[in-house]
């Protein structure tokens, strides 16, 4: 039986390792960990750290809060009003300021949020026909935090900007409406901190005939790599994993996205065996991340993760580009470094890895994958198409951007060959005449 021990700003000094940091690095995570989220737990602390070398550790850094993750001004202002003692009050609303300025929603995401007759559905993110986004709001903490999170607004206390529903009963009364969807995702947070039995009332309704239409279930999480034991020692771990056997059994496909940084999380023998449960109820697990500065910037990081994920029979999936928000700065990559990264990484690996996309934005139009830097008519162009779209006629089609070496975001592209728009910006025609996307 592992038990779990989670940390934060308050209690982390007691961590035995920490003693081992240099003062000036532990004040700035009381310092940084006021505004971005913090919080880590036992197995990442014993098991995937490299505390050896922790100030150049991707485990490290992926946990822990650090100077400069925030902008200097930023990091100066949170000293200065924590030594001047102020009260609680004027800190956190000065706080909340520097929160609000680092971009907290990003990609428009409430722009996704359907409604049921005069209901917001604030649990609910419909932006492709076929997949429906699902925040259950007992599933809006993880077991431990990421620096770089793009929720992060909603393990801050910021309730106005968390998306989540308690009804069970409006998501049904969606998805009878909607027979266009076909694959439901629980996402967070990380759906995999609530219990079995929580978990169960979700799942459960939908494999009835009624809801034939879903074909799949999928629940994204981070549990694999930073609390495997959810699915080996917890006290409901064998109640979760007939609950996926159920699934099976019902004839749905059930499909853990996983969420891994680095090859370092895929290296114990605790998650070695709660893969083994998992793919024994006959789930399958599919793996994604966001590629990024300080933690996998180097395309042997991916070879080496798609391969062991591959020999743990897991399906690489996505490699995604790292949002912009939060410590976007200490993160980000300029796209054509992205893609100089998948694609040396891609290059290297057999046809098993290969089932990975990337690397993909996903931005308010959809998921845009960098396929490439070319030159057409002797114009330095990215060439780009989307994965997804919000629009599912503009899927696969390439289409081109000027080539801009900085760039880091869609947002900062221009359409290659002067065009004053983008193909999809063009379309006067209303995006879909179904009633699926609210804006
Ligand atoms: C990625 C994503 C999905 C799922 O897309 P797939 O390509 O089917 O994995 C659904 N909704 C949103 C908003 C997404 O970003
Ligand atoms: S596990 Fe996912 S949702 Fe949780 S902090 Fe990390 S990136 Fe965010």
């Amino acid at each position: 039986m592992e038990h779990y021990h989670a940390y934060a700003l308050h209690n982390f000094r007691t961590i035995p390792q920490i003693a081992s940091l240099p003062e000036d690095m532990i004040r700035d995570i009381e310092t940084v960990g006021k505004v971005l989220p913090f919080k880590t737990n036992n197995y990442v602390i014993d098991e995937l750290i490299d505390w050896g070398r922790a100030e150049d550790d991707a485990l490290f850094t992926l946990n822990f809060p650090r100077r400069d993750m925030l902008e200097k001004r930023h990091c100066a202002t949170v000293e200065r009003l924590m030594a001047q003692n102020v009260s609680k009050e004027i800190l956190d609303a000065e706080i909340q300021r520097i929160r609000l300025s680092l971009n907290p929603n990003p990609a428009g995401q409430e722009h996704n949020v359907p409604c049921l007759g005069e209901i917001k559905l604030r649990g609910i993110q419909h932006k492709y026909p076929e997949t429906i986004l699902f925040f259950p709001s007992q599933g809006q903490t993880c077991h431990a935090y990421c620096t770089f999170c793009f929720r992060w607004p909603q393990f801050s206390g910021m309730s106005g900007l968390k998306f989540a529903m308690k009804e069970t009963d409006l998501l049904l009364k969606y998805l009878r409406l909607h027979g266009e969807v076909t694959d439901i995702l629980f996402t967070g947070g990380d759906p995999m901190t609530m219990s079995a039995a929580i978990l169960d009332s979700y799942i459960t309704p939908l494999l009835t005939p009624e809801f034939a239409h879903i074909r799949s279930i999928r629940i994204g999480t981070k549990s694999l790599s930073y609390w495997p034991y959810r699915y080996l020692t917890d006290d409901d771990s064998d109640d979760l994993l007939r609950l996926f056997e159920r699934v099976i059994k019902s004839g749905k496909n059930l499909s853990v996205q996983a969420h891994f940084n680095h090859p370092r999380e895929l290296q114990t023998e605790a998650l070695r065996q709660a893969i083994i449960r998992i793919r024994g109820t006959g789930a399958q697990i599919r793996t994604q991340s966001p590629v990024m500065r300080h933690i996998n910037d180097r395309p042997e990081l991916w070879s080496e993760m798609w391969r062991r994920q591959v020999d743990l029979n897991c399906i690489p999936y996505y490699m995604f580009i790292a949002r912009d928000t939060g410590a976007r700065h200490y993160f980000e990559l300029p796209l054509e470094k992205c893609w100089n990264i998948f694609r040396r990484a891609y290059r290297k690996v057999s046809g098993l890895c290969r089932t990975v996309r990337g690397p993909s934005m996903s931005d308010h139009p959809g998921k845009i994958q960098v396929l490439g830097v070319q030159e057409v008519k002797g114009e330095k162009v990215f060439v780009l198409r989307f994965l997804q779209g919000r629009n599912p006629k503009w899927v696969d089609i390439p289409f081109f951007a000027a080539y801009d070496p900085k760039a880091t975001w869609f947002n900062q592209l221009k359409p290659a060959f002067g065009e004053a728009k983008f193909f999809f910006e063009e379309s006067k025609t209303p995006v879909t005449t179904k009633p699926f996307l609210f804006e």
